[in-house]
C-alpha cells in the first residue's frame, strides 16, 4: 500500500495563533482561563487544552474572574463589552481574514446594502458577523436556489464564510447576476482553505479511497470531505485513528491521507504510521 500525503497540512496561520496564545496564558499557571465556546473545531485538539487546564463556558456569565479567550470564528463584541464591564480579561483571538469577512459587512450595511452571506447559517462565523453588522437586510444564503426567494434591493453586496467552497460562492453569485441590478462582489474566501482543497482535490484523483482528518464539527474539514465524494473517490471522515475501517483499506493499493486547518499535522502523520503498522507494511507513500 502506497500513503500518500499533501504538500501543505497541519494548522493554518489563524488557528495556530488562537492556540499559541491560550497556551502561553496556560504556561503562566494562571487556573483561571476560559474559552468562550470551542476555541477551534477540532475535538482532539480541544481535549488536550482543557487537560492542560482551559475551560470551556457557553456564555459570559458563567464566570465572574479570570480570562476569556474568544473563539478564532470571531464573537459578537456587545459580548466582550460585556465581559470587560464584568472586570475579565478578554482575549481576542479571530483570524484576520474573519475580521477582514466582518469589517466589509459593516461597510456594507453602512452604506445600506442589501448584504448576502453565502455560508451556513448556524456556524459561529456566519453568526458574529451577523450580530457584528447593523443592518436588519442581511441574508445567509447556502444553496444557489434559494436565492430566488430573497426579494433583492436595488444595491446587493455578497459575502462568503471564508470556508464556503468557490464552486458554491460562483453559483450564487451566478444566480445573483442573474436577478440583481447593482451587485457588489467580494471574494472573502479563505486563501488557505481554497489551497487546501486544491490539494486535497489533486491528490483524490490519484488515490483509490481518501481519509480525511478532523472534526465533525469542522466546516472547512466537511467541504474536503464533499470536494473527495464529488469526484466519485471513496471518502472516510475520521477524528482519529479509531475511526479507521482498516477491512475495507487493507485491500486498496493507494490512498490519501489529508486534514482541515483545524487539524494537526502530527495526527495525520501519527495515522499514516498507524495503518502501515496495522497493516504490517513499510512506509512508501511520499508527497509530505
Ligand atoms: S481557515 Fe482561514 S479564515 Fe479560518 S482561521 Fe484559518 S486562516 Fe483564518
Amino acid at each position: 500500500m502506497r500513503i500518500y500525503l499533501p504538500r501543505k497540512m497541519g494548522f493554518c496561520f489563524g488557528v495556530k495563533k488562537a492556540i499559541a496564545k491560550v497556551e502561553d496564558e496556560l504556561k503562566r499557571g494562571n487556573d483561571k482561563i476560559y474559552c468562550l465556546g470551542d476555541l477551534i473545531h477540532n475535538p482532539k485538539v480541544m481535549e488536550d487544552l482543557k487537560r492542560k487546564g482551559l475551560k470551556v463556558i457557553q456564555d459570559i456569565n458563567q464566570v465572574k474572574e479570570g480570562t476569556v479567550f474568544t473563539r478564532a470564528h470571531g464573537v459578537d463584541y456587545k459580548i466582550v463589552e460585556e465581559g470587560k464591564k464584568k472586570g475579565l480579561k478578554i482575549v481576542e483571538t479571530t483570524c484576520p481574514y474573519v475580521l477582514k469577512v466582518q469589517k466589509i459587512a459593516r461597510a456594507l450595511a453602512k452604506k445600506s446594502y442589501q448584504i448576502i452571506m453565502v455560508g451556513s447559517v448556524d456556524h459561529p462565523e456566519v453568526k458574529a458577523v451577523i450580530s457584528n453588522t447593523p443592518t436588519d437586510k442581511l441574508y445567509v444564503v447556502k444553496d444557489p436556489e434559494q436565492v430566488m426567494n430573497i426579494p433583492l434591493g436595488e444595491k446587493v453586496g455578497v459575502i462568503a464564510q471564508t470556508t464556503e467552497s468557490l464552486d458554491n460562492f460562483e453559483n450564487i453569485v451566478k444566480n445573483l447576476i442573474e436577478y440583481g441590478f447593482e451587485i457588489r462582489i467580494f471574494n472573502t474566501l479563505c486563501e488557505v482553505v481554497r489551497e487546501r482543497q486544491k490539494e486535497t482535490l489533486n491528490l483524490a484523483k490519484k488515490v483509490e479511497a481518501m481519509l480525511v482528518v478532523g472534526g465533525h464539527n469542522s466546516s472547512n474539514t466537511g467541504q474536503l470531505v464533499r470536494l473527495c465524494r464529488s469526484i466519485g473517490v471513496r471518502t472516510y471522515f475520521v477524528e482519529g485513528e479509531e475511526d479507521i475501517n482498516y477491512k475495507e483499506i487493507e485491500k486498496m493499493e493507494k490512498i490519501g491521507i489529508t486534514g482541515g486547518t483545524s487539524t494537526p499535522e502530527k495526527m495525520i502523520r501519527n495515522i499514516k504510521e498507524v495503518i502501515l503498522k496495522k497493516l504490517n507494511k513499510n512506509p512508501e507513500g511520499r508527497g509530505g
